[in-house]
């Protein structure tokens, strides 16, 4: 699909409007779209030129989290989009309320060192903070670091259809790795406030132990009792979901993957994005990129997330 037609971005409104039942509403807002953007391309519309465009600009949204909670415990900054961006992306279009809970702050990744300039890295090379116009913020502290992880996050979270109140960063509560006794008491935390939320987060067999950590948790959980922790699922990392025991390819329903697709390329700017700031409190670093890049372009690939619903 090409993003710089008035055309594709008209069909991409309408698939979402039409699968999260806008319908018949949605297409005079499409129209109106398109006609604040081309006028050209609004006569094309046929129904356009009928319409005040004031009236319905900008757009209808199509992601309203009014339906039931599904909770994605986060792992590290930029996992949510890595793994889970087609599970995000669609229950958020089908109208269900997506909560991010981040589970550690970030800052054991070994970027921050690189982004110190006192390692290379293979998708930047080496950083000289001086000359790239932040090297009074260097070193960048652990504190310092996992406040410019979340800003990504933050940025991410938007484009994946997760609205602001939903991102729950727990500034106070996280470290920098977690556990399993930890991560029962944040999943029950969460579980407690949204006692009818779907529950997601890492498998409990993934090779990053933070990951494992939040996997094991929400796995003993649902064993242990079952019925309050019901509707939990486990999404496995891109390299190791096709030999993972049980693990299948998380589908979308057609008429949303585009837009899905879209959202997730959107928001892999915001790992992408070089911006040095004046003070540790501004300044994006594509930290994702420095730390994930290859797992980023297969984002923007569409290649599959995986995902185990059976503990
Ligand atoms: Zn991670």
């Amino acid at each position: 699909m090409d993003e710089e037609t008035g055309v594709s971005r008209r069909s991409v409104f309408r698939t979402a409007a039409a699968a999260v039942g806008l319908g018949a509403s949605a297409a005079p807002a499409a129209a109106l779209m398109s006609a604040a953007t081309s006028h050209q391309q609004a006569h094309d519309t046929g129904s356009a030129g009928t319409v005040h465009p004031a009236a319905s600009f900008p757009p209808a949204d199509p992601v309203s989290p009014t339906g039931r909670p599904f909770i994605w415990f986060e792992p590290h900054q930029d996992d949510g989009l890595l793994w889970a961006w087609k599970i995000l992306t669609h229950h958020a279009l089908t109208g269900r309320d997506v909560h991010v809970v981040l589970a550690t702050d970030g800052s054991a990744s070994r970027i921050r060192r690189v982004l110190n300039g006192e390692t290379s890295n293979r998708y930047w090379g080496r950083h000289y903070p001086d000359r790239e116009g932040y090297g009074h913020l260097t070193p960048m502290s652990p504190k310092a670091f996992a406040k410019a992880r979340d800003r990504e996050l933050k940025a991410a979270c938007g484009p994946l259809g997760i609205v602001p109140e939903n991102l729950h960063l727990e500034l106070d509560w996280r470290q920098p790795k977690i556990d399993v006794p930890r991560a029962r008491e944040l999943i029950t935390r969460y579980a407690d406030l949204y006692p009818d939320a779907g529950l997601c987060t890492m498998w409990w067999k993934d090779t990053d132990p933070c990951h494992s950590a939040l996997g094991t948790a929400l796995r003993q959980l649902h064993l242990d009792d079952p019925v309050r922790f019901r509707d939990c699922r486990w999404v496995v990392r891109r390299k190791q979901g096709p030999t993972a025991p049980g693990a299948v390819p998380y589908r979308i329903p057609p008429q949303l993957a585009a837009t899905a697709h879209q959202m997730a390329k959107n928001a892999s700017l915001a790992y992408s994005s070089w911006a040095p700031g004046r003070t540790e409190d501004d300044g994006m670093y594509a930290i994702g990129l420095h730390s994930v890049g290859s797992d980023l372009a297969a984002v923007r690939r569409g290649e599959p997330n995986w995902i185990v619903d059976k503990a």
